[in-house]
């Protein structure tokens, strides 16, 4: 395994840190407080191309490779969980679409998630089924050419805006994955207040009552919203998750290395006092063990290789660890002003927490590495 980026990921690097320089951080701290994504930053994701991060050149997207596609979530990560919760979910949709889609969904609906004009979201949880995520309460009815979706979606997203919905609910006790549109009859969107932490995710619920969605927005087979279609788009999610936990985490880092070089206490550089310098140590390690974690995670994915859901959980359970002692730390390091908004490792550490408990909690996690090495 290269242990080196290759000249084009380093370049693709470099212009995704260059853009969240320019288009995330002189505003993040007004939007995280506001709790508000900016229309204007989606937009400028769109047009950047990063929308469409994982689709292939020949149907407009960037086509990345899992590495640099990593490389983009951290550099987002180290600008805006929210942001990159939205390169998240809409990616989990995207690459759902890609790997189970139609040619005629594929048709109607990849050119605007591409470009972005089209977010997706991704609706699995609901009131009653959180971590264990295949006991869903909504049903869908057949009803002529069609089906009828009645139940709760919680906590979605991006679901406040997002104008396509992949929403799973049970048809004849098996859970199968639909597309449902925005404007459908029979779904109420209701917005969730901004929580503690990815306070700009413009989280919502989803009401649906008797909600008629059309055969052909049936995602894959009827019956393989689990072990398929959700599975594909949580496997995204947790690498997408994993490496903005490493951004999360390098700018917790970056920013106490700032701090304690500039404050002074007991005569002395903060950053000259031992104890800071091995705060700083197991901050460093945190970084760059999670950050491998995630190579070969990525590495895995790219070539198809059979382990990679399972070094996706690790890297996934291991970053957002990592991430919530280091941003913790930050926190300790800035002292008082590590509670201000002044400085962002509060903003990080609030964010930290949310990524120990999506996309698969910690104690999932646990339970699905744990129970893959005891099985061996
Ligand atoms: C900011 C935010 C954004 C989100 N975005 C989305 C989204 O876009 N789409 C979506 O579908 N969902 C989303 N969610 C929901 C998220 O996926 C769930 O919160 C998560 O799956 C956990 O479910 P829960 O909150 O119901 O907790 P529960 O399942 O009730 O778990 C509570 C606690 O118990 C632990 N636990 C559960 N079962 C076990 C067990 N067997 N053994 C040991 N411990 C256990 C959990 O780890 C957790 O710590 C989001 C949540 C948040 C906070």
């Amino acid at each position: 395994m290269q242990l080196a980026f290759t000249p084009e990921q380093q370049a693709h690097q470099q212009t995704f840190h260059a853009f969240v320089q320019a288009e995330v951080l002189p505003r993040v701290e007004a939007y995280d407080e506001a709790g508000v994504f900016p229309p204007e930053l989606v937009s400028a994701l769109g047009q950047a191309g990063y929308l469409g991060a994982l689709a292939p050149t020949s149907l407009g997207g960037l086509g990345l490779d899992m590495l640099t596609f990593g490389l983009l979530n951290e550099a987002l990560g180290q600008g805006c969980a929210s942001a990159r919760s939205l390169l998240t979910v809409h990616s989990m949709v995207l690459a759902s679409l890609l790997r189970w889609g139609s040619a005629a969904q594929k048709a109607r609906w990849l050119p605007g998630f591409v470009s972005g004009r089209l977010v997706g979201a991704f609706a699995l949880t609901e009131p009653e089924s959180g971590s264990d995520a295949n006991s869903l309460a909504t049903a869908a009815m057949p009803d002529g050419e069609g089906f009828r979706l009645t139940g709760c979606k919680k906590w979605i997203t991006f679901g406040q805006t997002a104008g396509l919905f992949l929403l799973f609910a049970k048809l004849d006790g098996r859970t199968t994955a639909f597309l449902v549109e925005r404007d459908t009859p029979g779904l109420t969107v209701v917005p969730i207040a901004p929580p503690a932490g990815c306070r700009a995710s413009m989280l919502a619920e989803l009401r649906l009552e008797s909600c008629r969605v059309p055969a052909a927005n049936l995602l894959g087979r009827a019956g393989a919203g689990w072990t398929y279609v959700a599975n594909t788009a949580l496997d995204n999610g947790r690498y997408s998750v994993a490496w903005g936990c490493v951004g999360l985490a390098q700018a917790c880092l970056d920013a106490t290395v700032a701090y304690t070089g500039a404050r002074r206490q007991f005569g002395a550089f903060l950053k000259e006092h031992q104890l800071i310098q091995a705060m700083l140590t197991d901050m460093v390690a945190n970084v760059e063990a999670a950050r491998l974690l995630c190579c070969k995670a990525g590495y895995l994915q790219q070539t198809g290789d059979p382990g990679a859901p399972l070094a996706t959980s690790l890297a996934k359970y291991f970053a957002a660890r990592a991430a919530g002692q280091v941003a913790s730390e930050a926190v300790q390091a800035h002292g008082a002003n590590g509670f201000s908004r002044a400085y962002p490792v509060q903003r990080h550490w609030r964010d930290a927490k949310v990524m120990d408990v999506i996309e698969g909690s910690r104690q999932i996690q646990q339970m699905v590495i744990g129970r893959a090495y005891a099985g061996r």
